[in-house]
């Protein structure tokens, strides 16, 4: 056994420093498999590289053909596979303090030993708490791009997506378009009916917009009454249907509010991405067709034209 010099409140400085030296160079030059795997985990929040990681330590010591992971996170169904096949498997649900953070499952040709399995289980608890931060960090960052009352995307993811959308456009000539959303009227629905309608309402017409587009279209909430819907591969005219459409989604509302049934109409600015223009110029045409449409009584798609 190396001769390590320990740490003890009562040492001097300089033996406190030469302790951690060497404490440094064991650290850095031959690390037992567990030191190594939290070492390695702990340099990246990514679930991806964990699982990366764990399947190149874990493989080291117990060989297996597929490792397979899995895990509801929010919407996100998170899957992770290495390898493939094999007749025998061992499976293990992974949580710490009784949250779960998913399962785990190795396959392999030969039946797993009692040994082996027990090795599996000392190197998963190891990797366990930074699999739980890596988890909590897709939740965390799920949650800063969503909105919080209706649950669909907010704005911040919109103007990530719009950049996006605006370079693809850009790459392969494909027609994007955005139909910015503002419903009519709506101080009067809290005036009359209050905070607690108004708000049931706009989930209403968050899952209202997201039943009336297709899946490979996007809704975001963009601000207070406002939606944006941002749709791949959609040229202006489709683009002014999609509207259309959405309008009639959202008059088709109805809510018991007391004595009458209330409903709403909405207003459309529709614009599709022009190349050479950045996503704020995109974004800013869109909102000059939805004023337009406010101006021009309301209850209305209008077009920033590009086609004459
Ligand atoms: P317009 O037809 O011109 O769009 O009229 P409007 O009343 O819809 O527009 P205005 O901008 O005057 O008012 C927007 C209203 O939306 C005021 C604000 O209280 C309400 N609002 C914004 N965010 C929320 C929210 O999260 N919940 C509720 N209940 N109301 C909200
Ligand atoms: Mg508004
Ligand atoms: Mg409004």
């Amino acid at each position: 056994m190396k001769n390590i010099p320990s740490i003890h409140k009562s040492s001097s400085q300089p033996q406190k420093l030469a302790a951690l030296r060497q404490a440094h160079q064991d650290w850095n030059n031959t690390p037992d498999v567990l030191t190594r795997l939290t070492r390695r985990l702990s340099t990246t929040l990514s679930l991806e590289q964990h699982l990366a990681i764990l399947a190149e330590e874990l493989g080291a010591i117990v060989p297996f053909d597929t490792l397979n992971y899995r895990h509801q996170i929010g919407k996100q169904d998170f899957v992770y596979t290495t390898g493939m096949g094999g007749p025998h498997r061992c499976e293990y649900r992974l949580s710490l303090e009784g949250v779960n953070y998913g399962i785990l499952v190795l396959h392999r040709k030969q039946r797993f030993s009692e040994q082996e399995l027990a090795g599996v289980e000392m190197i998963l608890s190891a990797a366990i708490c930074p699999i739980r931060n890596a988890c909590q960090f897709i939740a965390i960052e799920q949650a800063s791009l969503t909105d919080s009352l209706t649950g669909i995307p907010n704005k911040r993811a919109m103007v990530d997506a719009l950049q996006r959308a605006s370079l693809l456009s850009e790459r392969h000539g494909e027609p994007y378009s955005l139909i910015l959303c503002d419903l009519d009227h709506f101080k009067a629905v809290n005036d009359t009916h209050g905070h607690v309608v108004g708000d049931h309402l706009l989930q209403i017409a968050a899952a209202e917009l997201e039943k009336a587009v297709r899946t490979s279209d996007s809704v975001y909430r963009f601000g207070g009454e406002e939606f944006a819907i941002l749709l791949p591969h959609t040229p202006e005219q489709d683009a002014k249907d999609v509207a259309d459409r959405i309008r009639s989604a959202i008059a088709g509302i109805r809510i018991d509010a007391g004595e009458k049934e209330l409903n709403i109409t909405t207003s459309c600015g529709v614009a599709t991405f022009l190349p050479k223009e950045s996503s704020q110029e995109w974004l800013a045409r869109a909102d000059e067709a939805l004023y337009r449409a406010k101006h021009q009584g309301r209850n209305c798609t209008r077009v920033f034209a590009t086609i004459s």
